[in-house]
């Protein structure tokens, strides 16, 4: 194990200036708090964190980094707390170990490979500093370099998540050595005896190779040193992994892999990276189609380089890459090169946009702008995927919201049936409130009501998901529809046994064709919204039955009507105002459209009124006021501008709806209904409910002209002292 100095050392080799207080802390805290733990191999667990900042170091990072590894297991696995390392490191490296803390809570999740991508974003969205993901990085590098101490079971999984999700990552930073050397450990765990095989040839080749490798090695040293090139020339084995992947890619034996060894020259400026090409195509022959030049077009991490193939000394085929020595550590060490320059005039200057990661240029825009390399650090700052929030179910299925979404958007988002029986969450096992804002890696838990349960209708408002917000629509509707059915029993049973009747759902089943009903629920809910009287539905049972209870004139009779019917809805049918089968008066259609009213929708000549086109159906028409069209916001295609046709509306009457608040008193409904009749309207339908001892709703269907003829009728009911408030319904 790593001793205190050591570490020490390994930092002040490249950065003189380090806290050295600092990092003995770290070392002795860490130290205390793990104790006497040991890893799978037997090692005392503190050799774990040591080992991962001593990786770190060779990447020559910064003491908050280096800190950061020899604490990041202390909050998950030791007695030790975030507050306590906030207490004595300091807020930065608190936030450092905060984020690793949160990333290896997602250690314990299943990462299947379809969530690869998805893994991939929500790391970077929790890590938030770029130095997270470096710890992180070395982190899994330790971990997969002592994977054989693990049981079987636990390698397999390990390794392929470490193929799919942490070289990837490593790749896409740009961190190329760190790349390759994970995905030859994962592949050495994966398949076995195919990563024993290459290895094993790999060795044969080398050892029949050495003298010639030498020979190369030397040959072109000489001759870049006679140009006064100044060049570094590194011989380089390829990996088994990449060995392997090139093998099945091409389907090509081993054998027929000619780019097996490869030489790297690295040199001090750019053009002297094109002086060694000139000296090396101007020596050996080239191989056409193998030229790229990535110095002049850099790859999406910013790799640059010169690759060329030449035909060498023994006529066997050379693969060079040509680069100056910044592009190199780039190259392998991606963006934790970037914090090796002192001054940013030196650090190698990016080309080129990525794409899909573009936050490793802005990252890298930041050094180039940044004083020094600490700055740098500190502004590395992830804003990724700031839209989204990735969460977990206890299983470990990653659920994707939006930003802003609530443990309600997850119950949802898992399964309809969660949202709907939602009671209440535990965010990482603490119970919160179910509008708790989610948060990044955050393990959700849906506590759940047993039994049946209707969401409440303000949670509509409150979630930020479309999903769920259909669903509570949906669910309350049912609810709303289950407590009229309720009500709508009571009266039925109450009207059938003043009739001297029997009730039962089967006899009521039996009539359901003669009320052009579909089902015994939907009779149920329909008595119980005052949309069928409950006299009807007993003279549908039984023909014979004579309503002799039954009113025919709301004004005659309403004292008797209240206090008979009590809350119930009672409603009064009057002879129906004859149906004009005249077409509809509305301009701005296709003639051949079917065209209809929304039902109950009320829109009467001169209202504003809008057509939302169903294929296959035609066209409804709503008044824009209609509470209905919020259905169709979405679905701008379907709306269409239409008119009234004033001459075509002649000898037509149009439903509308009026709401009033009556005052109980005698003669109150008399009053009402005299103002319809001065204006020349029909009153269609009259429904009364009964809210308080002194105060009743009153809902009237009136057949009028024209907005104006409505209009009228509504103002004089204003001023009646009996009724003390009056509102249109829009369906
Ligand atoms: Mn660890």
């Amino acid at each position: 194990m790593m001793r205190q100095y050591e570490l020490l050392e390994r930092v002040k080799r490249y950065n003189p200036a380090a806290d050295e207080a600092l990092l003995n802390r770290a070392y002795i805290y860490a130290m205390r708090a793990h104790g006497t733990q040991t890893r799978a191999s037997g090692d005392p667990f503190f050799a774990h964190p040591l080992e991962v900042a001593a990786i770190l170091t060779d990447m020559r990072l910064d003491d908050a980094t280096i800190v950061a590894a020899v604490l990041h297991d202390t909050v998950e696995d030791t007695e030790a707390t975030l507050d306590e390392i906030r207490g004595t490191f300091g807020p930065e490296i608190g936030a450092l170990v905060d984020g690793l803390t949160k990333l290896k809570r997602l250690d314990l999740v299943s990462k299947r490979a379809a969530q690869g991508e998805n893994f991939r974003k929500l790391l970077l969205a929790i890590a938030q500093d770029i130095r997270v993901l470096l710890v992180k990085l070395a982190d899994r590098l330790h971990n997969m370099r002592t994977l054989h101490f693990m049981p079987p079971e636990k390698r397999a999984r390990i390794a392929e998540e470490t193929l799919d999700i942490y070289a990837p990552l490593a790749g896409r930073m740009g961190m190329q050595e760190m790349r390759e050397e994970l995905e030859d450990l994962a592949f050495k765990h994966l398949r076995p005896e195919a990563y024993e095989t290459i290895t094993k040839r790999l060795e044969t080749l080398t050892a029949k190779n050495e003298r010639l490798v030498e020979e190369i090695e030397r040959d072109l040293a000489q001759r870049l040193e006679t140009k006064g090139l100044g060049a570094v020339v590194k011989g380089r084995r390829k990996r088994a992994y990449s060995i392997w992947k090139k093998m099945e890619r091409k389907s090509v034996a081993f054998e027929q892999l000619s780019d097996i060894f490869g030489f790297r020259i690295l040199v001090g400026s750019i053009d002297a990276c094109y002086g060694a090409l000139g000296l090396v195509h101007s020596t050996w022959p080239m191989v056409p189609g193998r030229f790229k030049d990535y110095i002049s077009t850099p790859k999406q991490n910013d790799y640059r380089s010169i690759h060329t193939t030449v035909v060498g000394p023994g006529h066997q085929r050379v693969e060079l890459q040509i680069r100056t020595r910044a592009m190199d550590e780039v190259a392998e060490y991606g963006i934790a090169a970037h914090a090796l320059y002192k001054d940013p005039a030196q650090a190698p200057k990016p080309i080129g946009e990525s794409r899909a990661y573009q936050w490793l240029r802005r990252t890298i825009d930041l050094l180039a702008e940044g004083d020094n390399p600490e700055d740098f650090l500190e502004h590395t700052k992830l804003e990724l995927f700031h839209d989204q929030v990735f969460c977990f179910t206890p299983k470990g299925r990653l659920i994707a919201l939006p930003r802003g979404a609530t443990p309600i958007d997850f119950a949802y988002a898992v399964h309809t049936d969660v949202g709907n029986t939602a009671v209440g969450a535990k965010i990482n096992g603490r119970m919160a409130p179910l509008l708790t804002e989610l948060a990044n890696g955050d393990e959700v838990e849906i506590v759940r009501a047993g039994g049946s349960q209707v969401p409440p209708a303000a949670w509509e408002s409150l979630v930020v998901t479309g999903k769920a917000r259909a669903a509570i629509r949906r669910a309350t509707r049912t609810a709303v529809r289950k407590q009229y059915a309720g009500l709508g029993l009571q009266i039925l049973e109450r009207a059938f046994e003043r009739a001297g009747k029997a009730f039962s759902e089967e006899k009521l089943k039996a009539a359901l064709p003669r009320l052009a009903r579909t089902s015994v629920d939907d009779v149920l809910a329909a008595v119980g919204r005052g949309e069928m009287f409950s006299g009807d539905v007993v003279r549908a049972v039984y023909a014979d039955f004579k309503d002799v209870g039954r009113l025919v004139s709301g004004a005659a009779t309403q004292g008797a009507g209240w206090v008979a019917l009590g809350a119930d809805a009672l409603k009064m049918k009057l002879p129906d105002a004859a149906d004009d089968p005249r077409a509809i008066p509305i301009r701005g259609l296709d003639a051949d459209l079917p065209v209809r009213f929304a039902p109950e929708s009320g829109a009467v000549p001169g209202d504003r009124i809008v057509g939302i086109i169903t294929p296959g159906e035609g066209v409804t028409i709503y008044p824009i006021q209609s509470q209905a069209l919020a259905a169709f916001e979405n679905v701008p295609e379907a709306w269409v501008d239409v008119r009234w046709d004033v001459e075509a509306i002649t000898h037509k009457r149009f439903p509308a709806r009026i709401k009033l608040e009556t005052i109980n008193e005698p003669g109150s409904l008399a009053q009402i209904a005299q103002v319809v009749a001065d204006h020349d309207g029909n009153i269609d339908n009259i429904s009364m409910q009964r809210r308080t001892p002194d105060f009743t709703d009153v809902v009237i269907d009136v057949s009028v002209w024209d907005i104006k003829h409505l209009n009228g009728i509504i103002a004089e009911l204003r001023a009646k002292r009996v009724i003390s408030k009056v509102e249109r319904l829009m369906g």
